[in-house]
């Protein structure tokens, strides 16, 4: 039995500040609950997602910020070498 393919993935968050227009998708719907509101605005006066922070370790690498964002302003990548993981 192979345990170490069965712990969970783990991302890395990035956010192009400048893109967001602060929709909430990405807060509202990260199943993990690992982001929030900045408590900075961009240059547009938006909102950016942070990572909460006492979960800065808590992304799944899901990819659903990802997926789920009109303006392409969050993407992830997976932590610790996951080759596999997605
Ligand atoms: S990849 Fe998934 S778990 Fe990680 S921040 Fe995005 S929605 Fe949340
Ligand atoms: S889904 Fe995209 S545009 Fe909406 S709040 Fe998140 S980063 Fe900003």
């Amino acid at each position: 039995m192979d345990l170490g393919r069965a712990r969970v993935p783990q991302g890395e968050v990035h956010v192009i500040v400048e893109r967001c227009k602060e929709c909430n998708f990405c807060i509202k719907y990260c199943p993990a609950q690992v982001l929030e509101y900045s408590t900075q605005t961009n240059d547009k006066g938006y909102h950016y997602p942070v990572m909460v922070a006492d979960k800065a370790d808590g992304c799944v690498y899901c990819k659903f910020c990802d997926l789920i964002c009109p303006e392409l302003a969050i993407y992830t990548t997976p932590v610790d070498g996951d080759a596999d993981a997605g």
